[in-house]
């Protein structure tokens, strides 16, 4: 009965769209798609309370690992079109065909996302609501997701269009909500969503509203708006996209009637959320609402900043907009720059590694002192695996908190002479490596080999191709030390044609490798994706990160791996700078001088290339050593490099850093401070201070 009421509550504050027909069955009694449904009621009713200062947070994209992080379930059981695809897997075992494909019962994550930034935003949003903080996200429905990625032979990638079905996602609800925003010569009408992201524990939710142009209201080119993620054909469509977040989100929170007052920019994509506030305001009006907005910049990546032509702009937006936002975020080309327009926006500005803070002030010169950096990082309970979490809780003086408080990984290091910690974590580690064979074993993968992966996502100056550069060198290292796995896996942009040609490059390479396939496996798995990305960070035995420095802002994947024990081996950029002296793994090639920024183009394949494999024989040396004769060497200085991973991943995770999002950013907007009325770390972020 009490449960009922509830669902009535649930109802009176967030209208589903077609509940009767629909959602009935699992929005019912106290659940919400198997869920507490008294802490989403209890946090829809706390964010139009108005008692805490309340934040939205504005991001592109969400990745937020529901395939397996708290999945909500349906009665109904997981609809075809909700399931992981059948990936094809290239690869130099062949056997009658080049490929065969892996299948996953499992369901999809929700396809809103293309890489590290919506992962980061997924995290992020995750631990709000472990914080239990009032905020509420915003981001769009996309309807073919980013694009499935297959790949052809001799043609490199292929992209196709994603599918999956948006009203039978569990968790995911459509609301009877339509709002609005004006152009120059029509109206966008966008239908409203919500999904939840719980806390770990299942104790909080935030809401995550996601925006839809593709209602009947539409004509057919408005429909389209949110079909795919950062579709680039034309600037026309990159600027609705951009509108649709800003502009709509804007007006999806007056319409759910939250009264928020912060609003975080994750990316400069948002920032039309900005202009809609000035709307009607004088000068010194806008600078109040200067006060309320904070902008995380994410890339120093020429391609990562927006840019929009006047006539695009005049084209497209009202008088009213289109004069506000040249007069916020016009560059000197006259163009309109939305990095410029979210930085003269927001009362903060900052960075996502320290060493990207560097390279944005030098981009930036005129607002040097004003940015500031928060490193990123990732979320515990997401990315770490059960085996190695299992070892942790082995150890319960040490880590008996790691669930609340993953600062406490830093006395991983405390537990380096204890035999016991040294052999359990080895353990685990070849429990997840096992498990990662398990899921390849149409290509015989073998456990007790040395493996080293690189995924992430296709872009130049990420070099995805660094590792197969000299087929020989390689040769020679698997002859002088032992057999070798290679696992590659990432999407390129659809319009990123350099982006293609590495693929291209990738598997001409593997195709001439068929021969070498009982000492060097090489895989290329299809269509990476966030589930992919949990398997390997914490299966196999080095991460491989080789961007060129200093254009990766952050970097996340690596901090999932270390999380893991998974060693790495890469070069000095991004959130690597700050672990330089951590003893991670290992560090190579080439590096920016302090103060240059260098060019994107200039790639320095070739001495880095050779410093990697230096780096990558050294260390395979070490591991054979380690494992000699099928015994493990406890002394081995593998082991301590697998411990001072687990420990740096007190600092890498999304609980300091949103601590510091708190302290530094949030808390230096608007008025009093932004408190969530649960803050366990506050007192506790013990050895975190150490380690800035
Ligand atoms: C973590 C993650 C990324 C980010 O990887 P980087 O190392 O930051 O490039 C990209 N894609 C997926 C699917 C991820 O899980």
């Amino acid at each position: 009965m009490a449960g009922n009421n509830l669902t009535e509550e649930f109802l009176s504050l967030v209208s589903v769209d077609r509940f009767q027909e629909q959602y009935r069955a699992d929005i019912d009694k106290d659940l919400y798609f198997g869920a507490p449904l008294s802490f989403i009621v209890d946090a829809e009713k706390r964010l139009r309370e108005r008692q805490d200062r309340l934040m939205a947070y504005f991001s592109m994209e969400y990745g937020l690992a529901s395939s397996f992080y708290n999945s909500f379930c349906r009665q109904a059981g997981i609809s075809e079109l909700n399931n992981i695809p059948a990936n094809t897997v290239f690869s130099n075992y062949r056997l009658a065909d080049y490929f065969f494909d892996v299948n996953v019962d499992n369901l999809i994550d929700l396809p809103i996302y293309s890489g590290g930034l919506g992962v980061l935003a997924g995290d992020t949003v995750k631990t709000m609501a472990d914080y239990k903080l009032p905020a509420v996200a915003v981001g769009i429905l996309w309807h073919s997701g980013y694009f499935r990625q297959r790949f052809w032979f001799k043609h490199g990638q292929v992209p196709e269009r994603m599918q999956w079905d948006p009203a039978r996602y569990p968790g995911l609800v459509p609301l009877k909500n339509i709002v609005s925003f004006k152009l120059k010569n029509e109206t966008v009408r966008l239908r409203l969503w919500k999904y939840y992201v719980f806390s770990y524990k299942y104790d909080y939710a935030i809401p995550l509203i996601l925006l839809d142009s593709n209602v009947e209201e539409n004509p057919s080119h408005l429909r389209i708006l949110t079909d795919q993620l950062y579709r680039s054909d034309n600037a026309w469509i990159k600027l609705m996209q951009r509108l649709v977040l800003g502009f709509g989100g804007m007006a999806a929170l007056r319409e759910l009637g939250y009264p928020v007052n912060i609003y975080h920019l994750n990316e400069g994509h948002a920032a039309f959320a900005f202009i809609d506030r000035c709307r009607g305001l004088g000068a010194a009006e806008t600078e109040g609402v200067q006060r309320q907005f904070a902008y995380t910049c994410h890339t120093p990546v020429e391609a990562g900043h927006d840019r929009f032509s006047q006539d695009v702009l005049r084209d497209a937006l009202t008088e009213e907009d289109f004069d506000l936002t040249c007069r916020f975020g016009r560059e000197e080309s006259g163009a309109v720059n939305l990095t410029l327009l979210a930085m003269r926006a927001s009362g903060s500005i900052n960075a996502v590694s320290k060493n990207h803070r560097q390279v944005m002030r030098l981009q930036f010169p005129e607002y040097g002192e004003r940015i500031k950096y928060v490193t990123n990082g990732v979320h515990p309970y997401t990315w770490l695996s059960r085996e190695v979490l299992g070892v942790l809780k082995a150890f319960p003086e040490e880590f008996e908190d790691v669930d609340r408080n993953p600062m406490v990984l830093e006395r991983a290091r405390g537990l380096k002479s204890d035999p016991q910690f040294r052999t359990q974590l080895w353990q685990a580690h070849q429990k997840n490596k096992e498990n990662l064979c398990v899921f390849l074993d149409k290509w015989r993968l073998n456990p007790d080999v040395f493996t080293v992966c690189w995924a992430r996502r296709i872009a130049a100056y990420k070099r995805p191709s660094l590792i197969l550069h000299d087929i020989e060198r390689l040769r020679k290292i698997v002859g002088t030390t032992g057999p070798l796995q290679i696992i590659l896996s990432g999407k390129a942009h659809p319009n990123d044609n350099l982006g293609f040609t590495f693929v291209n490059e990738m598997m001409d390479t593997v195709d001439s490798l068929t021969s070498d396939y009982d000492n060097l496996k090489v895989v290329i798995l299809e269509n990476y994706d966030i589930y992919l990305a949990r398997l390997l960070t914490c299966g196999v035995d080095v991460w491989l990160n080789n961007p060129l420095p200093p254009f990766e802002a952050s970097g996340t994947s690596g901090m999932k791996a270390i999380l893991n024990g998974v060693v790495q081996l890469t070069t000095l950029d991004g959130w690597v700078v700050e672990a330089a002296d951590k003893g991670v793994g290992r560090i190579f090639g080439y590096a920016n001088a302090p103060g240059e920024i260098g060019s994107e183009k200039d790639l320095h394949i070739q001495d880095d290339a050779s410093a990697l494999y230096q780096a990558l024989e050294e260390m395979a040396a070490l591991y054979y050593k380690t494992i000699q004769g099928g015994k493990l060497d406890h002394a081995s200085g593998w082991l301590d490099m697998m411990i001072d991973c687990v420990a740096s991943a007190s600092y890498f995770n999304t609980y300091r850093m949103l601590d510091e999002y708190r302290d530094l950013v949030w808390a230096k907007l608007g008025g009093a401070s932004l408190e969530g009325n649960a803050s366990p770390r506050r007192h506790d972020r013990i050895e975190a201070h150490e380690l800035r």
